[in-house]
């Protein structure tokens, strides 16, 4: 069994919902297939998610939601017309224009992008519907109840095909709720995994996951396989490809994701396994996060006192930052930070409260990934990486290799971040 998820790309319009049909009828065994809301249909195009939330937001500032709204009717209608559906998607959207106006909140209107598409698309198909509403079960932190995985797996009967729409399940009072941005993976994810399938599919816009970021290096080679471990760590740098916590519930089940290109089926695509054998691509790939504070804390015997350094920490907590790296000197601390860019009352806060004798608050870094379960046996190339960017004459803050055996880490500054992913690319994949 094959559980197959679309992105909003893969469904932005009928031509791209007639090859969606294809890719689905050409295998049985392709069971369940999770949609998403129709994307975008060229660049300067708007997603139906985000004009859902306009319209929220309109209503919520007591504005009539009618003109946005009509975008959102248009394009429905116009998928219906163009796949010609004998469908009743004009009651279900003059229901969806009502419940926003009169308030129905920003998880209710976002949800409906992939209900209403998901309703669409098992028309054509001929496929029942689940509503998601009446399977997924999220909880107030965001994440999914146990018994989801229960509701969905007794929802899908043997022999019979299903399209679920993604994004959105509701919460413990029966009410909508919807997943964080892109969280139709993670709907996708979920179905895979109550179900049993063999294979969770990912269908989007490109032939896989590029080994950096394609809009940075243009034609980057495309990743065959790489690990959940990989993905992840990834992912908490600024790899934007795969939604984080769509792995769990896959990892778990050790069921395998491909990455696939609707629009191009014929080509591989990635996979995302379990274990994989390093030897043939030690690094898989390279990413960068940016938005990092520098905070630099400078005392004499710092670090022989600990609980200086957490009531430091916790300071810097209770003023909003998220201290995400840290590199420790003797008498120094270094934070890489997310958190307000402005602060310089933060650093006379840690001068005042802890006596420091000097602190800086900075913005403008990034931190850059370079990752890969063989990393550890590649250290010729990583003991490159370092002089190639002062080479090319790009700052390094800090370098942080053997914390992690699968990711070296590099402080950078933001306005480097482009050449530093070029400059590490050549210097791994050229
Ligand atoms: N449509 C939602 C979004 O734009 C969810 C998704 O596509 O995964 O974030």
């Amino acid at each position: 069994m094959i559980v197959s998820k679309f992105g909003g790309s893969s469904l932005c319009d009928a031509a791209h919902i007639r090859k969606v049909a294809e890719i689905l009828k050409s295998d049985e065994s392709r069971q369940v297939a999770v949609v998403s809301a129709p994307g975008k249909r060229s660049s300067d195009d708007t997603k139906i998610t985000d004009r859902l939330y306009r319209c929220e937001k309109l209503a919520s500032e007591g504005k009539p939601i009618t003109d946005e709204f009509e975008h959102v009717r248009e394009r429905y209608l116009q998928i219906a017309q163009e796949l010609a559906l004998d469908s009743n998607i004009g009651e279900a959207l003059d229901q969806v224009y009502k419940n926003i106006s009169e308030g129905a909140g920003p998880h209710y209107a976002a949800s409906r992008g992939e209900y209403l598409n998901g309703i669409l698309i098992s028309e054509y198909l001929g496929w029942k519907f689940i509503d998601a509403q009446d399977v997924v079960i999220i909880e107030d932190d965001g994440t999914v109840a146990d018994e989801t995985y229960e509701l969905v797996g007794k929802a899908v009967e043997p022999g019979f095909h299903y399209i679920v729409p993604g994004f959105f399940g509701r919460d413990r009072k029966g009410i909508v709720r919807t997943f964080s941005r892109g969280g139709s993976d993670i709907s996708g994810a979920i179905v895979a995994r109550a179900i049993g399938a063999d294979i969770y599919e990912n269908w989007t816009d490109v032939s896989g996951i590029s080994k950096a970021d394609p809009r940075i290096v243009k034609n980057a080679q495309v990743i065959n396989k790489l690990t959940y471990s990989e993905v992840r760590e990834l992912a908490a740098v600024g790899f934007n490809v795969f939604h984080e916590d769509a792995i769990a519930p896959v990892r778990e089940a050790g069921i395998p994701i491909q990455v696939k290109n609707t629009n191009r089926p014929q080509d591989e695509g990635t996979s995302i396994v379990a274990s994989r054998d390093a030897s043939e691509d030690p690094v898989v790939g390279i990413s960068a996060k940016k938005d990092f504070v520098k905070i630099s804390v400078h005392k004499l015997f710092l670090l022989k006192r600990p609980e200086m350094k957490d009531a430091i920490e916790k300071a810097l907590r209770e003023e909003g930052y998220s201290l995400d790296f840290t590199v420790a000197g003797i008498d120094d601390l270094t934070y890489f930070a997310q958190g307000p860019q402005s602060g310089e009352t933060v650093a006379s806060l840690l001068k005042e409260r802890f006596s420091v004798e000097s602190s800086s608050v900075e913005a403008g870094f990034a931190v850059a990934a370079v990752t890969g379960e063989g990393l550890s046996c590649e250290a010729e190339a990583v003991s490159r990486l370092f002089p190639a960017l002062l080479e090319r004459g790009l700052s390094v803050e800090f370098v942080n290799i053997g914390a992690s055996p699968v990711t070296a880490l590099f402080g950078i500054r933001e306005s480097e971040v482009k050449e530093v992913i070029h400059t590490l690319y050549d210097v791994l994949f050229s």
